[in-house]
């Protein structure tokens, strides 16, 4: 056991615990993408150490359905018939294709300008593969037309997809077919047609300048697919899961799977999702990734000067500008202008803050280390000003 305590000692380092996010990346995949919003962190405060209501009908005292609450609630964000939800998004997407096309007839057909690499070396058309679909490519990188899918339609074929190109983006001689266009095509040849949109947006994106629209799941819905699946931790704003969502009977199908069930959601997930949809219900959505956002540089300065002040305004900490980003594979144009508070920086500082308590995480520019604040929660600022100080102190 001793032994076993000094190997764990010198991984105390990678025990997981709160960072400060001073890089202006809002959805930081290594930093855990969306924190969650208050009512989810209060809730799983109340239910991790319990029991829970997970699977029981409180009216009868039978088994009752998992997750309801959180699937109509999703459905209604989503303006879907149904939706349901997985361990993240990658799973739904291998659980719908191998649901809806398993072999032989097993085609799903994609426009080659949607071959997407979704991060960490994570391809989309690996993951068809592994879900033993057979990739039907057609179009070109930049266009692709209606007739490009009409004629590669055959005997084999079992759904159309479309991927969100979530981080990157095409300029330039380029189209492709709308989703009333595919929807129509689909629906002629009595295929189901299957929007991967990666992040998904339940709020408007373009909030403030610099910021582009991410397709909402309702538009995409009403658009005419059959199906969406998004992420529960992008700018959903929520824990890592994937949500599934529109026509009812497909929804029905997919959660009769043997696969859902090897992908089934643990109580704390499901209890964190449902508090963030809970979030998403109100006028003006309570959830830290919308809030970030929508910061104004007024707001941020304000709170600038306080950290700095707080922290003893030791010489050479100033406040700067920044560019913050969406991250975590989404709007990848967007360029948020930003406020930082900023210092005369080196690898060497940039380390000490990583190992201070809490961890900072920023970055070096021009000579300066940076912390960009609209990534700082509020209630860190208090936190953040002490890492200033001892960080600058040694
Ligand atoms: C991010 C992303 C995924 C994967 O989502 P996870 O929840 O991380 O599994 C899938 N498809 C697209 C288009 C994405 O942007």
């Amino acid at each position: 056991m001793e032994k076993i305590g000094a190997a764990l000692e010198s991984l105390a380092l990678e025990r997981i615990r709160p960072t400060l996010n001073g890089t202006g990346v809002i959805l930081h995949t290594n930093l855990g993408r969306s924190p969650l919003p208050r009512g989810a962190a209060d809730r799983l405060g109340e239910i991790a150490g319990g029991y829970t209501n997970l699977e029981i009908d409180l009216a009868s005292g039978e088994r009752g359905p998992r997750a309801r609450f959180t699937e109509r609630a999703l459905a209604q964000l989503c303006e879907a018939e149904a939706a349901t939800v997985t361990n993240n998004c990658a799973s739904a997407l291998v659980l719908i294709l191998r649901h809806f096309a398993p072999p032989p007839r097993n085609e799903v057909i994609i426009s080659r300008g949607q071959l997407v690499e979704i991060g960490g070396g994570f391809r989309i058309p690996e993951i068809l593969e592994t879900s033993g679909a057979r990739l039907r490519e057609v179009g070109a990188t930049n266009k692709t037309r209606l007739d490009d899918y009409a004629r590669a339609i055959g005997e084999n074929t079992a759904l159309i997809l479309r991927v969100h190109r979530s981080n990157f983006y095409l300029e330039g001689f380029v189209g492709e077919p709308d989703i009333p266009e595919l929807a129509g095509l689909a629906r002629s040849h009595g295929l189901p047609l299957v929007e991967d949109l990666g992040s998904g947006a339940l709020f408007p994106t373009e909030l403030r300048a610099g910021l582009d629209h991410e397709p909402t799941p309702a538009e995409a819905l009403n658009a005419g697919a059959d199906l969406v699946c998004f992420s529960g931790d992008k700018l959903l704003g929520g824990p890592q899961a994937g949500v599934i969502a529109g026509r009812g009977d497909l929804v029905a199908r997919l959660k009769k799977d043997p696969l859902f069930r090897a992908l089934r959601c643990d109580r704390l997930l499901l209890a964190a999702l449902q508090e963030t949809a809970v979030a998403h219900l109100a006028p003006e959505p309570d959830l830290p990734v919308y809030q970030m956002l929508k910061a104004t540089p007024d707001e941020l300065v304000a709170r600038a000067e306080k950290i700095v002040a707080a922290a003893g305004a030791p010489g050479g900490l100033a406040i700067g500008t920044g560019t913050a980003r969406c991250g975590g594979g989404t709007m990848p144009k967007s360029a948020i202008p930003s406020v930082t508070v900023t210092m005369p920086g080196s690898a060497a500082l940039a380390k000490r803050f990583r190992l201070g308590d809490p961890p900072v995480v920023g970055y070096l520019q021009d000579d300066r280390f940076k912390i960009d604040i609209r990534t700082i929660l509020p209630h860190q600022d208090g936190p953040l000003a002490r890492a200033i100080a001892a960080a600058l102190s040694v």
